[in-house]
């Protein structure tokens, strides 16, 4: 008998106009994997919501020769104000959805509504402001010494293969289709087989609003068969990837091996340095919001915090008060705050972590009771007292767990918070302005906030350095990486000056 859980989950696929067993969307078209089964459980009460095949390694290369005919269909016959105009239909169907979609990532992913609701409307955003940049985007002219006109222009790379994890799937999809798109590419999409129906939905939604059928197409399933097939694949030119530093270094290896560039936005072990001149109340609530909104599953959580050591205990006493009144509960529920971790794999490394932690590290930990149920629930906590080179001070543990560590100055501050081999983002918490500034030059890390913490805008670059990966996502970053520049030359002169060797060096140029 099914679950009243299993029972909405066909429910909201229907309204979005999917069947009951996720599928890829490929070439416009739903279609049935062939591969080996995948289990799709509830975070919340553990039950399984449903079962689906896999894509195998053929669905994914048809994925490819879909996108491949129709970025040609979607350069040839639509001008660029024309690809503006069906974005901007797109953010609308989108955001007529919201609350479809919205429930649906609640349920499959865990996270809560609230949150689902936030992250639909950012994908909305992302579409709109791509769509604004669809005739905007042009090329150069270089006063070149040689008398030539020489001009520039960006020209779309083909079709580019996106694989996105299972933390935030609607808002990451939208994060890179958007920008793809907007400039022309064609996509193949795999997101994460633990959360293949939001994005499913989203390019349903899409296509519906007049985007050619097949420029854009959804495996669903595993990463290492669709993975491996695509990026071989003659058609992708660039590989997009985000999730963790250990899937990306294989998926790197083998985008490596066939040539292809990569972006890869990966994992993070933030900073969130607090010193004793700030708003202690603000940086409290900052610091809770940093870690323990979407139960730590962010890449950008501010899983390390550093505070002072004359403020120390104070300041852990504050957020320990802050973080039992927190609401856990059914990601369904308007009231909830915090929701289960997603899935069973990430909630026995998360639980391992704070063991192992307390039993062989010695970690003070100070948590609230979980909520009762039978969900994936790690209440939110904090490991006091470990050393710095400890694993979950170093590591990314990608739940509502944060490590805190005492620092005695700035240089301090910058040298723990540089400790670890990631570079994602950062926060500090002061009133001196000149130490703020001085800080967020220091810290290595693609995003820094000073007084504040996850504040993200589409308009914005996004990206890491070392272990967090390279490359940037959002603002007009974006539309470099998903573009190349041709320069294009001219010789204006009234007798060609072909010259044998470099035409520069005809007397013109002196
Ligand atoms: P993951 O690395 O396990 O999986 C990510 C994606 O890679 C999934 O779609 C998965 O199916 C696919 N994959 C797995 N093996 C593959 C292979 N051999 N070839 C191709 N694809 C393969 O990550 P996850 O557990 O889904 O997500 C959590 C991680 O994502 C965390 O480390 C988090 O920090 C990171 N993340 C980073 C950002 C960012 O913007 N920097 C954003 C969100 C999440």
């Amino acid at each position: 008998m099914m679950s009243d859980r299993s029972k909405l989950f066909v429910t909201l696929m229907a309204r979005l106009g999917l069947g009951a067993i996720p599928q890829s969307l490929i070439g416009g078209e739903l279609c049935d994997g062939r591969g080996a089964a995948v289990t799709l459980e509830d975070p919340y009460s553990r039950l399984t919501l449903t079962q689906y095949a896999d894509c195998d390694a053929e669905l994914a290369r048809t994925a490819c020769e879909c996108a491949s005919n129709a970025q040609k269909i979607w350069m040839q016959d639509y001008s660029a104000a024309a690809r503006g105009n069906v974005m901007q239909s797109i953010a609308g169907d989108v955001e007529s959805n919201t609350e479809t979609l919205a429930q649906l990532e609640a349920l499959v992913a865990g996270k809560p509504l609230r949150d689902c609701r936030v992250e639909v409307s950012k994908v909305v955003e992302m579409f709109r402001y791509y769509a604004g940049w669809a005739d905007k985007l042009h090329g150069e002219v270089i006063p070149v010494p040689s008398g030539h006109l020489n001009y520039t222009l960006r020209e779309p790379l083909g079709v580019v293969f996106q694989i996105t994890p299972w933390n935030a799937p609607v808002f990451t999809a939208g994060w890179q289709i958007a920008p793809a798109i907007a400039t022309g590419n064609g996509v193949v999409i795999k997101p994460s087989e633990l959360t293949p129906v939001t994005s499913v939905a989203l390019v349903m939604l899409a296509e519906k609003a007049g985007l050619p059928n097949g420029l854009i197409n959804v495996l669903a399933g595993l990463g290492p068969t669709a993975g491996d097939a695509a990026i071989a694949h003659d058609a992708i030119r660039k590989v997009v990837f985000v999730g963790s530093p250990e899937t990306g270094r294989v998926v790197a290896t083998s985008a490596g091996r066939a040539l292809k560039p990569v972006v890869l936005e990966l994992g993070g072990k933030s900073a969130n340095i607090v010193f004793p001149d700030a708003n202690l109340e603000a940086a409290c609530r900052g610091a809770q919001a940093a870690i323990f909104s979407a139960a730590g599953q962010s890449c950008v959580a501010g899983s390390r915090l550093l505070v002072h050591q004359d403020i120390r205990e104070q300041f852990l006493a504050m957020l320990e008060l802050g973080m039992k009144k927190l609401v856990l509960g059914d990601p369904l529920d308007e009231s909830t705050e915090v929701g289960p971790i997603s899935n069973a794999r990430q909630y026995r490394h998360v639980t391992d972590v704070i063991r192992k932690s307390s039993e062989d590290d010695g970690a003070r930990v100070i948590t609230g009771e979980p909520p009762h149920g039978e969900g994936f629930f790690v209440p939110p906590t904090i490991l006091a007292d470990l050393a710095p080179d400890s694993y979950a001070a170093n590591q990314e543990i990608f739940g509502p767990v944060v490590t805190s560590l005492a620092f005695v100055d700035e240089d301090d501050a910058i040298n723990i918070a540089n400790s670890t081999d990631f570079g994602l983002a950062g926060a500090v918490w002061t009133a001196d302005v000149g130490r703020a500034h001085r800080i967020a030059a220091a810290v290595h890390a693609g995003t820094f906030w000073i007084n504040s913490y996850k504040a993200i805008h589409v308009s914005s670059p996004f990206g890491g350095s070392r272990s967090s990966g390279f490359g940037r996502s959002s603002g007009t970053d974006a539309l470099m990486e998903y573009t190349s520049a041709k320069s294009v030359w001219i010789d204006t002169a009234n007798t060609p000056r072909i010259a044998f060797g470099y035409s520069s060096d005809a007397p013109e140029s002196h």
